[in-house]
Order: structure tokens, then sequence, then C-alpha cells
């Protein structure tokens, strides 16, 4: 955990506020969808209240992230998980976005990678010179981002994912996908993809700061302007499909590690709320999940 003193955003050293490292709005859905409480994937025996915050950012920079959150809670990201839309119209509020919540990771990332030396000089330089962009581009310094691009996928509605895995059911898909809320930079250094990925519940934020030659991505661009984004049709063959499995075995393995008294416990809490359990929507993602094993064995 760093303790920063001045704001990463603007430089001022004023009083910083506390705030989430992924938007407050996805983890207040979770809270709200979830039956009983929320349970990290690092230690899968514990509660936990809340996700991660951070004394990040002084109250203006905070005021002027916050604004955007609200554009998107409002335009996409609400409607999209009560299902009332599939398309949607957007202007540069989702592209300042997506830069705000991937800028905060990667300026996060970019300390522990110095610090505890993960990843080449290559790597390195091309996420501390993409973050210095989106500093500017955040603050109003300058109007575009350079060959920097922000990307959204709908993970309901993706149509093909090219990974090299073939127990992908196994590995409870939409579970793991809707469930979790999460931020972090990844760096394929042999490919020279990198980017940082940013999970709300299924909704997936992407920033890919340099992307290699065998990168395919299709329908899931957002233009740093006026554009259109429709959760169908989205297609991405990525060294970065490897991130998804990666965020999945972590869930995996989390749910395994649940001792016997916790696993209890959850079952107690679901079968305490009897029929009303079919109104929350992770009971939704069960079937799902359930759904997809049944088609992939009936192949
Ligand atoms: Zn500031």
């Amino acid at each position: 955990m760093y303790n920063l003193t001045k704001c990463a955003l603007c430089g001022n050293e004023a009083e910083l506020e506390l705030s989430h490292t992924v938007p407050k709005m996805a983890v207040r859905t979770l809270k709200k969808t979830a039956i009983g409480n929320i349970r990290s994937t690092e230690n899968p025996n514990k509660t936990i209240q809340d996700s991660e915050k951070l004394y990040m950012l002084c109250g203006d920079c905070e005021d002027l992230f916050s604004e955007k959150e609200t554009w998107f809670a409002n335009k996409i990201f609400h409607p999209y998980l009560k299902k009332e839309k599939t398309i949607f119209d957007y202007d540069e509020n989702l592209a300042y976005f997506i830069t705000s919540v991937n800028w905060r990771s990667l300026y996060l990332d970019i300390l522990d990678f110095v610090e505890n030396s993960v990843v080449g000089i290559d790597a390195l330089e091309c996420l501390i010179e993409s973050e210095k962009i989106m500093n500017e581009f955040l603050r109003g310094k300058r109007n575009d981002l350079g060959k920097i691009e922000n990307h959204i996928f709908f993970f309901d509605d993706i149509k093909e994912l090219s990974v090299g895995a073939s127990n992908f059911a196994d590995l409870k898909l939409h579970a793991t996908f809707h469930r979790g809320i999460g931020s972090y930079t990844f760096c394929y250094e042999d490919e020279k993809t990198y980017g940082t990925l940013t999970n709300m519940m299924g909704v997936i934020l992407v920033t890919l700061y340099h992307k290699g030659q065998r990168e395919v991505w299709n329908n899931t661009e957002i233009l740093n302007g006026v554009g259109r984004i429709e959760a169908k049709d989205q297609q991405i063959q990525s060294v970065f499909g490897n991130e998804l499995i990666h965020i999945m075995e972590t869930a995996k393995k989390a749910s395994e590690a649940m001792s016997v008294a916790q696993q209890k416990k959850a079952e107690d809490r679901i079968k305490a709320a009897g029929e009303d359990v079919k109104n929350y929507s992770v009971f939704q993602d069960w079937m799902n999940d359930m759904d997809l094993k049944n088609r992939i064995t009936d192949k």
C-alpha cells in the first residue's frame, strides 16, 4: 500500500481524498446484488466490506472524475446490467471515463513495477510514457491520446474469444466475470502487448498502450469523441485472452480454497433466502454457467 502525499493527477499538495481504485458504482451494485457479503478472491475465508481504497486524488480531481463516473453509470453501466439496452451512443465522456479508471490503476502498477522490477525496460518505458499522456489528457492539457486505444467489451455478448484453453466452461465463466471487480496492468513482453484492464461485473474496460502484430479487436474500440458501441458481435484475438483465463483461474482457486465451514455458511445464507434467491442476479449467473456447460457437452 502506497502513501501518496501529493495528488497523483495534478501534483498539488492538497488534502487527499479516500477513493476507490475501482469506481464505486461497481462496488455498490455488487453489494446490492450479492447474497451475503462480498468475498475477496485473495482470501476467500474472509469477507470484505468494500473494495480497495486509497488516498490518491485531491478534491478537485476527484470531482472531475466522479462527474464522468456518473455519466457512465447512467448511460451504459446500469442500462446494460439491467438488460435495458445493448446499443449505446456515446460522446467524449466515455473515452475520458475509461482513461481515468485505467490511469488510476496504471499509476499504482507503475509504482509497484519500478519498486519490484516486475517488467523489462521496453514495457516500463511504454507504460511511463502512456501514463504521462493520459495524465495530460485527463487534465485537459491535450486533446488526443496518441496511439493509446480504449476498448470496452461486454462479456455476455462476446461472440468469439480466441484462447488456448479447452476447459473454458469449467472455469465458471459468467459468475466469475459478473461477480468480479478489479483492475490491473498486463504486459506480454514477447508480443509487445501492454495494457490495463478493469472488470466491472462483466463490463470490461481495456486501455491498450501498445498492441502486438497478432492482435485483432473487432467492435470494441471507443473513439475519443462521438460514436456508438454495441454489445454484439465483439471479437477479440489477443494474448489478452490469457488475462481472462487468469482471472477465472484465480476465482476458481479461491472458491476451492473456501473452507468447509465457510461454504456451509454461504449455503445456509442461500437456503435462508429461499425462493427469493431467483431474484438475485447471481442466481441467473449460475443458470448461465449451467447452460454453457450443457451446450459444450452436447457438442
Ligand atoms: Zn488533484
